[in-house]
């Protein structure tokens, strides 16, 4: 008789042994153990986990009180203030979905969202009033509105008929909330950018939120009570689930409405501040803010960054300014981080460049994914890892969305195969780990040769006075693209076209050298950090 049937005959999953996997729990867990640590900071106001539990169960009982139920669409358009985390927890506990939006988006895009979630409920924040009320006056659902009033913020207007605290006043104290009974229900709903065409819906479910969250713990070493200090938005793939991480970790969410140094700098000394997380140009911010800006900590920070490749020059300045990285790779589809770049013990003795080159990569499966391969997007054969042949990477995991709201073929798609697409080429090494190289729509193929504009930039920022730098194509009658680098340079330095090829001619093959720079105030850049290639390829195609 095989053994198998020995260990499952009775042996079958019950109450006692088996309930969905949920972010939820965490919260009351966390609540029960340090009812008196702060919970959150935000400006002055200080609140225990005690306090936010309570407020969380009361937002649940508030928004069952109008009609918000099973499948509903609660949407949110907040900064990084209180609500917006327990939003996170409020809503699910109803069954419900929580569609945080991206507070850079036009109307259009919000109106699109609203309607195409269903929202029956839209948050708001004065800051947003205006695109608040075009989105409300183009969509055609009638969602409850609420504003949130943040003392923090001045300025701006009310846009609907209900604040958050009246709101808060219709609950009640004592409710109680039903885990779901299967954790493959949604739980967030997160549009992608839709810079190809309308967003897509990207579904979140409870089991993937949870364990990408604990994936995060142990990926950043969050140690109970975490001072943990809001830089990413929350509403970036529900801040890459840290809502629910450092919930259970029973850490301080440090709120923070605009991601700029001088805050960032004054949370870290003031609230001790252990881990954040943040797009590579947040980094560079930091590294060339001016001393005024600075203040001085003497304890461990750690920073996760990803969204966008860290150029290896900003990781090794971001380690002279005394702060650890953790380098992570994700999209939207993976509840944000899907790879991490795990330090190996032998790089420690490398140079702090060495170091810098070694965690540039994106690295290897985070703890809640499964597989990877970088390969043939044809074939779905996988490269050899030579570290130089390109392909395009493949995931498969937990944390992978359930899919796209209401869109199947979309889902096909990105699923064809058994794998989810990134749509990110890449190169795989000897050791495991994948180097991404470009998105496939910006890598740039100049005489039949690919340039990956990462690599170039990468040696842009290497230059002294570079401040941010993004590669594009750009067309050409000869070669069909060619490389053409657009340059902010550091406040009060100077660099010529000439200087910055000929420093290019040193880290590069010449065909990878741009052949056109442009020097600008500032690059076009999305809510989280990512450079808008779009936009300057549309400068060189008029
Ligand atoms: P959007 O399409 O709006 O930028 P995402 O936030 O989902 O939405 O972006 C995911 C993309 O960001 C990835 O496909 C990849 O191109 C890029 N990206 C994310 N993290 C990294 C990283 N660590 N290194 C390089 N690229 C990254």
């Amino acid at each position: 008789m095989s053994s198998t049937l020995a260990f499952d005959a009775d042996l079958t999953p019950n109450a006692a042994n088996f309930s969905a996997l949920t972010p939820l729990t965490f919260l009351a867990r966390t609540a029960l153990a340090h009812p008196y640590r702060t919970a959150v900071i935000h400006g002055p106001l200080r609140r225990t986990w005690g306090e936010t539990h309570q407020r969380c169960l009361r937002l649940a009982s508030a928004l069952r009180a109008m009609g918000v139920g099973p499948g509903d669409t609660v949407a949110a358009l907040l900064p990084n203030v209180p609500e917006m985390l327990e939003l996170h927890f409020a809503v699910p506990m109803l069954g419900a979905v929580l569609n945080t939006q991206n507070t850079r988006l036009d109307a259009a895009s919000m109106a699109f969202m609203l309607d195409h979630g269903q929202a029956k409920v839209f948050f708001t924040d004065a800051e947003f009033h205006e695109r608040s009320r075009e989105a409300l006056s183009r969509c055609s659902v009638s969602p409850l509105v609420v504003d949130v009033e943040d003392p923090t913020f001045e300025g701006g207007e009310r846009v609907g008929e209900l604040t958050f605290d009246e709101l808060m006043a219709r609950g009640r104290d004592d409710f109680t909330w039903q885990a779901p009974a299967d954790e493959w229900q949604a739980i967030t709903l997160n549009y992608t950018s839709g810079t190809t065409g309308d967003p897509k819906g990207v579904v979140y479910h409870h089991r993937g939120a949870y364990l990408n969250a604990l994936s995060n713990i142990i990926g950043l070493g969050l140690p109970q009570g975490a001072a943990y200090l809001w830089t990413l938005p929350m509403f970036h793939c529900n801040g890459w689930c840290f809502p629910w991480a450092v919930t259970a970790v029973a850490g301080t969410h440090v709120c923070l409405r605009q991601p700029h140094p001088e805050p960032i700098f004054r949370a870290i000394s003031e609230h001790k501040v252990t881990h954040f997380c943040a797009a590579p140009v947040v980094l560079n911010m930091m590294i060339n803010a001016p001393e005024e800006q600075r203040r001085p900590f003497d304890h461990t920070v750690t920073v996760a960054t990803g969204g966008a490749a860290p150029p290896a020059a900003t990781i090794a300045a971001m380690e002279k300014l005394g702060i650890n990285i953790v380098h992570l790779y994700g999209l939207t589809e993976t509840y944000g981080p899907s790879l991490v770049c795990e330090f190996q013990d032998p790089w420690a003795d490398l140079s702090l460049e060495e170091k810098a080159d070694k965690v540039a990569r994106q690295g290897i499966l985070s703890l809640s994914m499964t597989d990877m391969m970088v390969a043939n997007p044809d074939t779905l054969t996988p490269v050899p890892r030579d570290g130089s042949t390109l392909g395009e990477l493949f995931v498969r995991g937990h944390s992978v969305m359930k899919g796209y709201l209401n869109n199947p073929q979309g889902t096909e798609k990105a699923f064809a195969g058994g794998w989810f697409h990134t749509g990110d080429l890449g190169v795989w090494y000897e050791d495991g780990y994948v180097e991404i190289k470009d998105r496939s729509k910006d890598i740039i193929i100049s005489g039949g040769e690919n340039i990956s504009t990462l690599e170039v930039e990468s040696v842009l920022y290497a230059h002294p006075a570079v401040l941010e730098a993004a590669v594009v194509a750009g067309p050409d009658p000869h070669w069909g693209e060619i490389p053409c680098a657009f340059i902010a340079l550091k406040a009060g330095q100077a660099a010529s076209e000439e200087d910055i090829v000929s420093h290019c001619r040193e880290g590069l093959a010449g065909f990878k050298c741009p052949k056109k720079v442009f020097f600008v105030d500032e690059l076009p850049k999305t809510s989280t950090g990512k450079f808008q290639k779009h936009v300057l390829r549309e400068q060189l195609n008029v």
